[in-house]
């Protein structure tokens, strides 16, 4: 428990000075509350029933009784007590008022700190552990993780304090007022402690196994909403209903399981602390027959023991919420453990602009399930030794079959990932040895399934660009990538929202405004990965055009699988498993016998046929 303890007291770090005045409040509160009964017993005792103060009065009473000015004056204005336990009772609302509000504020302080460190630090975490992690999972650490923590630190928090405050003064109190009182009224105290401790303890995994339950439904629902469109196609209504049913009905027995072990702790806990009010008054009663006790010490200890009762049943909850609490923080401690993606320390003056030559040697690579982490043995990685050159303002065209390693390629070129042998050179400097962020900076990329956020096409469009940049210049690469009049078409225009709260683009759309976007970046590099794979072939023609008037602005590397996106790039490489098989161009491939020249036939051949069929007979 002390661990968990230590945990969150490094969690409060700049928030403790506001759980200290909230503590300030707490104590505040408490001594007043204490304060209260202690009116009542003087009052009873002194003033009504006619009591002097002698030598068996409680000190405490004693001195109360001095501040009014003696039973006496008590008794004359007897108005007074009621007045002032109500005076009382309001001050004490007041800074317990205050004590919430303050440890609120330090909780959703450290929880929106939490939330922003967790944001940040996975947004510069390498594309290797995105690879691995489960994004519902990361999402459940950020959000629901942070929550559990957040309301422990809103109320546990100061729940502990109240249990230690009421532990350290409540028995001291008790026993300078009536000490054989004191035992009786703990005697159960104890017991219920222990109970609610060791019950908690018991179905600590039965909290556990809830919230699994509910993670497992979360899963359901989103894995089906993500793929609605698939599952109305194929008419898996029913099936997905089935495959709903079983952790829905899981999720409902186990919730029922937890409430009925809850029913039955509160149940049994509320039978002894009534039994520990019953038996308090029925010593008590017995006691005032036999002159031990007055009925104003009575009056005393059944407020106390009014006071103390949920604090102590609730106890065993908290312990148990710490530990929930540590197991989120523990979770949320995995993310933040992982390394950021290391940078090269000291740079030397970078150039604004890259002149865009690449030149690549003997480049290796293999993803993790390749055997990235270790020496993969030779040949079996995504890439195998490939050296290719591209001057400034060449474009490149990529080609292969799938899973030849050519996404790979260009995800190594935006330093997404680490080579672990050979050399990628960018004007001359080792790629591995220049910031990411610069790296980026240079290139503008356009992957097959490109992401927009949800925001307007003109704020899509412009988010390469740091500064403002003029209306003239969006439209111009809109037009370039032909989206231009497709964005005319609708109603808003460039002004048009897309996303949940607005249109859906189609995925033509989508990669055109994508291209758009790197066209706007005006980067030295431009990667297009498979990039108009959902272009019609017209509309590819016209932005083909548009990049071939703009050719020498950027290099441009361009993977696609229709052999007319490349045919009119400078050179063509033909990459399998790896490695590069041929190298030239359109030209000098086609004349070559190879890889090149059979899929320029197959494609060739299927358009004839294609043509021919649609020709009127
Ligand atoms: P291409 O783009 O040519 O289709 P890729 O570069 O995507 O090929 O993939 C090359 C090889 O690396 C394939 O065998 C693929 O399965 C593997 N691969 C790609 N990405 C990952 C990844 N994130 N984790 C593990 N293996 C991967």
């Amino acid at each position: 428990m002390l661990s968990h303890l230590h945990v969150i007291w490094a969690l409060m770090r700049g928030q403790r000075l506001r759980y200290g005045f909230a503590l300030v409040c707490l104590v505040a509160a408490t001594a007043i509350n204490f304060g209260v009964p202690l009116i009542g017993t003087a009052t009873i005792d002194y003033a009504v029933s006619g009591k002097t103060p002698g030598a068996d009065t409680p000190a405490l009473i004693a001195l109360l009784l001095d501040a009014v000015g003696g039973a006496g004056a008590l008794r004359s204005h007897l108005w007074l007590a009621p007045v002032a336990m109500v005076l009382l009772s309001l001050v004490s609302g007041v800074f317990s008022y205050l004590k919430g509000w303050q440890s609120a504020l330090a909780s959703d302080g450290i929880a929106r700190q939490l939330k922003d460190r967790l944001y940040d630090h996975l947004n510069h975490l390498p594309a290797h552990y995105h690879d691995r992690m489960d994004t519902g999972d990361l999402v459940q650490r950020c959000t629901s993780d942070v929550e559990t923590a957040r309301q422990f630190l809103a109320t546990q928090v100061m729940e502990i304090g109240n249990a230690v405050i009421l532990a350290a003064a409540a028995f001291p109190l008790l026993w300078s007022l009536h000490v054989p009182m004191t035992l009786v009224s703990f005697a159960l105290i104890g017991p219920i402690t222990i109970y609610g401790y060791v019950y908690f303890l018991k179905i600590k995994h039965v909290f556990l196994s809830v919230d699994e339950a509910e993670g497992a439904l979360t899963g359901v629902i989103q894995e089906n909403l993500t793929g609605i469109r698939v599952v109305r196609a194929f008419a898996r209504q029913d099936f997905e209903r089935g495959k709903f049913a079983g952790p829905n009905a899981r999720y409902r027995d186990r919730s029922l399981h937890m409430l009925r072990l809850m029913s039955w702790y509160w149940s049994i806990s509320d039978l002894v602390a009534l039994s520990q009010l019953g038996l308090t008054l029925l010593v008590g009663a017995y006691w005032i027959t036999t002159g031990q006790l007055t009925v104003g010490l009575l009056f005393a200890f059944l407020s106390y023991l009014g006071i103390m009762l949920w604090p102590v049943r609730q106890l065993g909850r908290i312990l148990t919420d710490l530990g929930k609490t540590s197991v989120a923080l523990t979770r949320i401690g995995e993310i933040l453990a992982v390394a950021r993606e290391p940078e090269p320390a000291a740079v030397a003056p970078l150039p604004t602009r890259l002149g865009g030559a690449i030149a690549v040697r003997d480049l290796h690579f293999a993803h993790v399930g390749q055997g990235g982490t270790r020496d993969h043995a030779e040949g079996d990685g995504a890439l195998n030794g490939v050296s290719f050159d591209v001057a400034p303002g060449e474009s490149l065209a990529i080609l292969g079959p799938s899973g030849a390693g050519k996404s790979t390629l260009m995800h190594l070129l935006l330093r997404l990932y680490d080579y672990p042998r050979g050399s990628i050179q960018l004007d001359g400097r080792e790629l591995a040895a220049l910031p990411r962020s610069w790296v980026r900076g240079q290139i503008g990329t356009v992957m097959q399934e490109p992401f927009l956020f949800s925001k307007t096409l003109r704020d899509n469009l412009r988010l390469g660009r740091s500064g403002e940049c003029a209306e003239a210049e969006i439209e111009e690469a809109a037009r370039a990538a032909a989206i231009h009049e497709t964005i005319l078409t609708f109603e808003r225009g460039y002004d048009t929202l897309i996303g949940e709260r607005g249109i859906t683009l189609s995925g033509g759309q989508r990669q055109r405004m994508a291209l758009a976007r790197a066209i706007l970046k005006r980067p030295p590099l431009l990667l297009l990965d498979d990039a108009l794979s959902a272009v019609d072939g017209e509309t590819e023609t016209l932005i083909l055009n548009a990049l071939r008037e703009r050719r020498g602005r950027a290099t441009t590397l361009v993977i696609a699988h229709r052999l007319s996106t490349l045919v009119h790039a400078d050179r063509i490489i033909v990459l399998d498993r790896g490695r590069i098989l041929q190298t030239g161009s359109h030209a000098e491939l086609a004349a070559q016998d190879g890889l090149y020249r059979r899929l320029w036939q197959i494609q060739t051949n299927v358009e004839a046929d294609f043509k021919k069929e649609l020709k009127p007979a």
